[in-house]
């Protein structure tokens, strides 16, 4: 008898979720985590003595209320921190801060344009609604309209229901939202270009589109969500930076029995007669098991560990068409004392928000056409948070962690290579945040530059795309990973998809490994 029940591919927060569900649930289950610490791209390291870094993502948003709180989470230590406001510094030397407290962020917008004020209340309600509307759909397994089973032909019957009880005006902006770009989209609504393009960012993190590619206003939805659940503070830092959500998920897996294992890369996926059988590690050591979930990516899970011979044609095709096209890097400094903006100079609350280098459309835009023909953006969007502010765990006291979100970073370059231009992408970053806090240079104690290359080498991101395959529409939903596919059952008997390459996608979530968890103890009845 094999003496797993399941093994779990990959110690990201997702393999963790769907291992601490199936523990649970009485199955016996074990975590092979290739790196030498969990986390995957939730994970928090001490890159420069007594400065812990959240290397890859660094605000929690999308966290499912219903893991947290089915897994306890807060009694194995997670605590998040609420992040408060979006501060813009703008090219005129002023700035744009938008606030958690609605009726200040009304007097500031107010101070750029009026109409901008009354539109913001209006556009939240907006949003509000087509989140409640989409919300449920990610705790859901994906209704699936290619197949004629029961289960997902009546999830398809809800939707319809659900959609169909929308206002007349919600169900418009539903199809503007999901066929508009987030530009067009902020058009309708806003004049203000330094708020436009700050709202719009939240449509192109992770995918290779500009804030005009049509497509963009889902995303913008998407990044969104997280934000009408206030009741989970839904915009924060986790407390000890986002490897603490990781340890937080894996000590609630570990408490229902799960066992996990670091330094232990899996090579390949067992299969014999179309159905999975356990793992090979690295090692050379072979693991059994009844059931294999893997929360790797699909190119690596599918192409890599199962390979294309045991898998139909048409499969491999649609794995091979699915897109990853990495555009993001992230900077992460340890600095000796904190940046002042020329544009609201000294320290103040303003830094401990999310400050957001995106100053116009047009920059934005530019930013994009640089990646488009292969160059990193020698003006680039950045997403700038001060974690130590809010969480002095972090940083030696008065020193910082500053961690930068850049894009784009294309993962093809058009010529050269990330290696030796990883420390020129650095600079340029600094630089770019240097025009507007011109102290920053003197304060960098060290520096840390992720490049997409990296995120693949390190992470096992393929092109270093940090969901897993981009969030556009069409690689979400049942087209996620391939048409027919998203209910995180592979052509392989008894292998499933747990991480961000399925249903409902990337970002601290822990959705997909929730859902796999559902749909494994279903079949394993
Ligand atoms: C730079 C960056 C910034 C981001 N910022 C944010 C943010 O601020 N907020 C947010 O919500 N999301 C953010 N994201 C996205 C989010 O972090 C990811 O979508 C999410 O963490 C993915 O979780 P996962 O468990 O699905 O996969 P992963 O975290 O990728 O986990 C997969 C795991 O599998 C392991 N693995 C790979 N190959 C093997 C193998 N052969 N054998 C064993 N193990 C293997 C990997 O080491 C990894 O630990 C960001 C991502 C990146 C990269």
């Amino acid at each position: 008898m094999a003496p797993y029940d399941v093994i779990v591919i990959g110690g990201g927060h997702n393999g963790l979720v769907a291992a601490a569900y199936l523990a649970r649930n009485g199955r016996k289950v074990v975590v092979l985590e290739r790196r030498h610490v969990l986390g995957g791209s939730a994970v928090t390291e001490e890159i420069y003595p007594g400065f812990k870094y959240s290397v890859c993502s660094y605000v929690v948003s999308l966290l499912r209320p219903e893991i947290i709180r089915e897994l306890d989470l807060p009694a194995h230590g997670l605590e998040i921190l609420p992040l408060d406001g979006t501060f813009t510094p703008m090219p005129s030397g002023d700035y744009l801060w938008r606030m958690n407290d609605p009726a200040r962020t009304r007097r500031e917008i107010a101070r750029h344009s009026q109409l901008d004020a009354e539109a913001y209340e209006e556009y939240g309600k907006a949003m509000a609604d087509m989140g409640r509307f989409v919300k449920p759909m990610l705790g859901l397994l994906a209704p699936d309209p290619t197949k004629l089973e029961p289960r997902g032909l009546l999830d398809l019957l809800g939707m319809a229901r659900r959609f169909r009880a929308l206002t007349g005006r919600d169900q418009q902006n539903l199809v503007r939202l999901m066929t508009m770009s987030a530009v067009d989209l902020l058009d309708q609504w806003f004049e203000t270009d330094a708020l436009k393009a700050t709202m719009a960012a939240s449509g192109i993190i992770g995918t290779f589109l500009g804030v005009r590619s049509p497509g963009t206003a889902y995303v913008l939805l998407h990044h969104y969500m997280g934000e009408i659940d206030g009741a989970f503070r839904s915009w924060g830092l986790a407390k000890g930076g986002t490897g603490a959500i990781s340890n937080a998920i894996a000590g609630a897996a570990r408490a229902a029995g799960a066992e996990i294992r670091t330094s232990s890369p899996v090579d390949r996926i067992v299969v014999s007669s179309n159905l999975a059988t356990g793992v090979v590690l690295a090692s050379g050591d072979e693991l059994p098991a009844r059931m294999v979930a893997s929360s790797v990516d699909p190119r690596l899970t599918f192409l890599g560990l199962v390979g294309a011979s045991h898998l139909p044609d048409e499969f491999v095709e649609a794995i091979r068409r699915f897109r990853y096209r990495g555009s993001s890097g992230k900077v992460n400094m340890a600095l000796d004392a904190l940046p002042d903006f020329r544009s609201r100079p000294g320290p103040g609350p303003h830094l401990r928000g999310a400050m957001s280098i995106s100053p116009a459309v047009d920059y934005m835009e530019r930013a994009y056409d640089e990646a488009k023909y292969g160059r990193y953006s020698s003006r680039p969007y950045i997403d700038i948070v001060i974690p130590s502010l809010t969480d002095p765990t972090v940083a030696p006291p008065g020193k910082h962690v500053m961690s930068c979100f850049v894009q784009y970073a294309p993962y093809h370059l058009a010529g050269g290579a990330w290696d030796d231009c990883r420390e020129a992408f650095g600079d340029t970053v600094v630089d770019t945040i240097t025009e507007h806090a011109p102290n920053l240079k003197d304060i960098i104690l060290h520096r840390q530059v992720v490049t997409p290359l990296d995120l693949e080498r390190e992470f096992g991101l393929s092109e270093g795309n940090i969901f897993h395959g981009e969030l556009t529409l069409e690689q979400l939903f049942f087209l996620r990973p391939a048409p027919g596919w998203a209910r995180h059952r592979t052509p392989i008997r008894n292998l499933y998809l747990c991480g961000s390459g399925a249903h409902p996608g990337g970002g601290i979530m822990g959705a997909p490994g929730r859902n796999a968890a559902t749909v494994m103890m279903k079949d394993d009845r």
